[in-house]
């Protein structure tokens, strides 16, 4: 990286915070955010809704090559519309990742992901950051938190949103998402070489933040 771009990447399983956390601490240390989840489930949202099924072929191109998907400084822009709730339900969390595993989505996403990293200081959070991406990222690290607590978040989350699920239901979908996100050929979820381990199980919001602006401000000052 030169010294005008800085890079945080932040990787973990699903749930872990990344997202809540990673925009607090770019909020905090004055830095740009992206949420390359967002990305992801903005496209698997646009091919699930055109009927497209989640399998390579001419099709997957086609249809890849006819969606838009703009980054704005606060959201997102699919096929010119702003997108948001309707990308976090348990429908898009069900479906995201089986397209997320698509070499094509995510050569797809690719340089749209690596254009942010080129403009002052990002703080980035996804499943690839650190190994794909932004492999020479300032800073790596890698969220974690036991599948019941990230399933206790994550129920949290959906019930302020007024969706009826259950424990048992998101915990399954959590499971499930991290074991084909793990398994996948292309950019499988991984901690990276030399990321930092950061266990958000027993940290209030506060503190895993706290924590993770502690390590990058380090790096950045280093
Ligand atoms: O981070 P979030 O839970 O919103 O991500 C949704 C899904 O998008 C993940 O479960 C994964 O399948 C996919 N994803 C990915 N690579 C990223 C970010 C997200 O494959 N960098």
């Amino acid at each position: 990286m030169n010294c005008v771009s800085f890079v945080a990447a932040i990787d973990g399983p699903a749930g872990a915070g990344k997202s809540t956390l990673a925009r607090k601490v770019a909020n905090l240390l004055r830095m740009r955010y992206l949420d390359t989840g967002a990305l992801y489930r903005a496209l698997a949202f646009s091919l699930y809704s055109s009927q497209v099924s989640p399998e390579e072929g001419p099709g997957m191109e086609a249809a890849i090559a006819g969606i838009s998907v703009e980054i704005l400084e606060n959201g997102l822009l699919l096929n010119g519309k702003e997108v948001g709730k309707e990308i976090r339900s348990p429908l898009v969390d069900s479906i995201v990742s089986s397209y997320a595993a698509l070499p094509s989505v995510r050569k797809r996403l690719l340089s749209i992901q690596r254009e942010q990293g080129k403009h002052g200081s990002l703080v980035a959070d996804g499943r690839d950051m650190g190994t794909v991406v932004f492999p020479d990222a300032d800073v790596k690290i890698f969220l974690t938190a036991s599948d019941e607590v990230r399933a206790k978040r994550r129920l949290l989350e959906l019930r302020e949103r007024g969706e009826d699920v259950t424990y048992e239901e998101v915990l399954q979908t959590i499971r499930e998402r991290d074991r084909v996100d793990s398994e996948r050929s292309t950019a499988p979820l991984r901690k990276a070489e030399g990321a930092i381990e950061v266990n958000t199980d027993a940290l209030s919001i506060e503190e895993a933040v706290a924590a993770l602006a502690s390590i990058i401000s380090k790096r950045k000052g280093a």
